[in-house]
């Protein structure tokens, strides 16, 4: 199994292997990417996508694991639009990624950016209107909310701050979310952020229903019909089992 057999972006590959000196697939990444892929199509929308719980370690390769297929979502929808005019203000946010801690959400957000800065000059256009950022607190309320009013399309963010967001900052749009990952999902609540996390599923479950915003067009006929969300942890304890029983729908669990 390579990257490129998983049917991932070539320029997304050559990228990552001059940036970060990844070639090969690791276990959990040969045995998740097939499946998280499985819901991406450069032509058209697939009707079916499925939940994921990634039962990984850190040292597993698991940020990639979810970073490859969200930025390889993204760059194929851009291939397939003629007119290359996508404003990331106006489609609001695709990806959320949470993060049990602020040093987690930088380092998470540093891969981010190394891996949408695709410096061949055939594919640069695919990815040079992808926005990431973070919002993990430490910085002014007033300047996160200019950010997101901006438009960050791949949200890397701490529960506390999420929430805060998703309750105040009006012009913060997330009706076009399309992937939800939960990461090191076991910390999330030994850190005591459920009942957080309960209030950030509601409020998500409640925007994200209707129909796409018609921002999005023409990108609705690629989009997916429904969120996708994934859980990482490194423990499948009671407590996590329970999250990812009312947080995904009809999970897939894959172990390293
Ligand atoms: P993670 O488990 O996501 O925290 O990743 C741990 C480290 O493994 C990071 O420094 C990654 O850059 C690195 N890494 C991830 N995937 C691979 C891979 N397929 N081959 C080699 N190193 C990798």
């Amino acid at each position: 199994y390579s990257f490129i057999s998983m049917g991932l972006n070539s320029d997304l590959v050559e990228n990552i292997k001059n940036k970060l000196g990844v070639e090969k697939p690791t276990n959990i990444q040969r045995r998740a990417i097939p499946v998280l892929m499985s819901s991406i199509s450069n032509n058209e929308r697939k009707e079916e996508n499925f939940d994921v719980v990634v039962q990984a370690e850190t040292g597993s390769g698991k940020t990639l694991t979810y970073l490859f297929p969200i930025i390889h979502q993204l760059i194929s929808i851009t291939a397939n639009i003629q007119d290359n005019k996508i404003l990331s203000r106006s489609i609001g946010t695709l990806a959320i990624i949470l993060t049990p801690t602020r040093e987690l959400a930088i380092q998470i957000l540093s891969v981010l950016e190394a891996l949408i800065n695709i410096p061949s000059s055939k594919e640069r256009h695919l990815a040079h209107w992808i926005v990431a950022g973070s919002v993990i607190g430490g910085e002014k309320r007033q300047s996160e909310k200019a950010r997101l009013r901006k438009g960050i399309n791949i949200l890397v963010c701490t529960p506390g701050r999420l929430l805060d967001h998703l309750q105040n900052t009006k012009s913060f749009l997330v009706e076009n979310l399309s992937w939800l990952i939960l990461d090191e999902a076991d910390r999330l609540l030994e850190l005591g952020f459920e009942e957080t996390l309960q209030s950030i599923l509601k409020i998500l479950e409640e925007k994200t229903n209707g129909p796409l915003k018609n921002q999005l067009y023409p990108f609705t006929k690629f989009w997916p019909n429904r969120r996708q969300t994934v859980l990482c942890s490194a423990t499948l304890k009671d407590e996590v089992k329970r999250l990812a029983g009312y947080a995904l729908s009809n999970p897939i669990f894959i172990g390293g």
